[in-house]
């Protein structure tokens, strides 16, 4: 009989790797507990109601990405995307506002989304989350921003670069509404599909597309960073103020928009180049209306979620990385490869980069088994076809991505490489 595969986008973590997640949850938990926060844990499934509402109607994580079912009674549910719209849900249920040591809370577990499964993106994901409510003093801002900074250092994650944000207020948003509506509106039909429905529903969130027209077509927009108001400008001003005395780096992006629309004033993000298209390890941001739009009495909130599978993904390739010296070995693949292949070796040796390759005519494979036992960092694969096109393909040991470059080049290239 055929076996049963699990669903696609959800994975299994097995022994061997669970090691990371245990390292990961402990840390997460250390930080955040010593800065006041105490762990909840909420269903992993909710009314619908509660994410259509929560987390805004024309998002993309409800409009398209959340698992809708309906029980037998016709109840509909939803597995959740996300998690603060259900802390908050507690948090109102429970009363919990009353209490002042309740109001800082963290929360680890899975979110779903039907999303194209591809790296550092799945169906069945999981948050470490961190909400805060009742207070709307900047300090806040920046002291949840250094938290999230101060774990990502102690799990021992770096070159990362923090991005921060000001989304003002739902009265600065208005007026820019209009702004941005009418600028996109000369370019409406060059929009993707989504971008054309997105002006009239919701413009702001058009900064969030991938498409590389929509992204041409906001290359000249007008930012709404530029058109806060004095209140949100002042906000945003201390924030990053209580930055700086806290000696946190971060880079201000004022097309950051975040994909959820509860969000206001500071919103900020985790960014990473080394997970392709999936660049972000985490983000968050102020959400004071979002209590009230649920149900519970006005107060306000703040909060982050980091993708632990990406960061899990990050602290293996810097493992992998620093396991590997910078080290080149080159695979040749047939007699006229390895004559090129022998003057490259010596050619990298007299430019300082320590270089092996084999002279022995072996397999590929066992040519590739080499390079990982001489822990190269690169290797460079000549073959014929390679060679025809004045080619050589490079194969980065690290994170396994290739790229071909010219072989006049190559030396060039790779001192460049070695220089960073
Ligand atoms: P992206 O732009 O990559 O789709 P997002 O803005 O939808 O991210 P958030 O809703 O802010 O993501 O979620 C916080 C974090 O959760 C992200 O920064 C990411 O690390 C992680 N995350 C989000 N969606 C997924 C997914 N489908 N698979 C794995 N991790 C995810
Ligand atoms: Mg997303």
């Amino acid at each position: 009989m055929e076996s049963i595969q699990a669903v696609k986008g959800m994975n299994d973590i097995l022994p061997g790797q669970i090691e990371w997640w245990q390292r990961v949850e402990e840390t997460a938990r250390r930080v955040m507990e010593d800065f006041g926060y105490r762990e909840i844990r909420t269903p992993a499934m909710e009314k619908l109601e509660l994410f259509a509402r929560g987390i805004g109607d024309s998002t993309d994580i409800v409009e398209k990405e959340m698992y809708v079912l309906e029980d037998s009674k016709g109840e509909k549910l939803a597995l959740r995307p996300e998690a603060t719209a259900s802390v908050v849900r507690a948090f109102i249920q429970h009363k919990l506002h009353a209490d002042p040591l309740m109001q800082k809370f963290y929360a680890i577990g899975p979110m779903f989304r039907h999303e194209r499964p591809q790296k550092g993106r799945y169906r069945q994901f999981h948050q470490i989350d961190v909400e805060a409510f009742g207070m709307d003093d900047p300090m806040l801002d920046a002291e949840i921003i250094y938290m999230l900074r101060i774990f990502l250092e102690r799990v021992g994650l770096s070159g990362v670069v923090l991005h921060i944000n000001s989304l003002g207020c739902p009265e600065c948003r208005k007026t820019y509404r209009k702004v941005l509506q009418d600028f996109l509106e000369k370019d409406a039909e060059t929009l993707c599909p989504d971008c054309q429905r997105r002006r009239l529903t919701n413009p702001l969130r058009t900064f969030d597309c991938k498409v590389e027209r929509c992204r041409e077509a906001l290359e000249g927009a007008p930012l709404l960073l530029e058109s806060i108001c004095g209140a949100c400008s002042d906000h945003f001003e201390r924030v990053k103020a209580s930055l700086y005395a806290l000696d946190t780096p971060f880079v201000i992006n004022p097309r950051m928009v975040r994909g959820l629309d509860y969000y206001m004033r500071t919103t900020f993000e985790v960014i990473t180049d080394r997970l392709g298209a999936q660049n972000a390890v985490g983000g968050g941001g102020r959400y004071n209306g979002l209590v009230k739009d649920l149900g519970g009495p006005d107060l306000p909130g703040i909060g982050f979620a980091i993708g632990m599978e990406r960061l899990i993904l990050l602290l293996q390739q810097e493992r992998e990385e620093s396991r590997r010296s910078p080290k080149i070995f080159i695979a040749a693949l047939d007699d006229a490869a390895r004559q090129k292949g022998f003057l490259l070796t010596q050619q990298f040796r007299n430019a300082g980069i320590e270089t092996e390759m084999d002279y022995e005519g072996r397999s590929l494979k066992s040519q590739m088994r080499r390079a990982d036992k001489f822990s190269a960092r690169h290797v460079l694969i000549l073959g014929e076809e390679e060679l025809a096109r004045g080619e050589i393909q490079l194969r980065d040991m690290t994170d396994k991505s290739q790229k071909n470059l010219s072989l006049e080049t190559v030396v060039e290239a790779m001192k460049g490489i070695y220089k960073q």
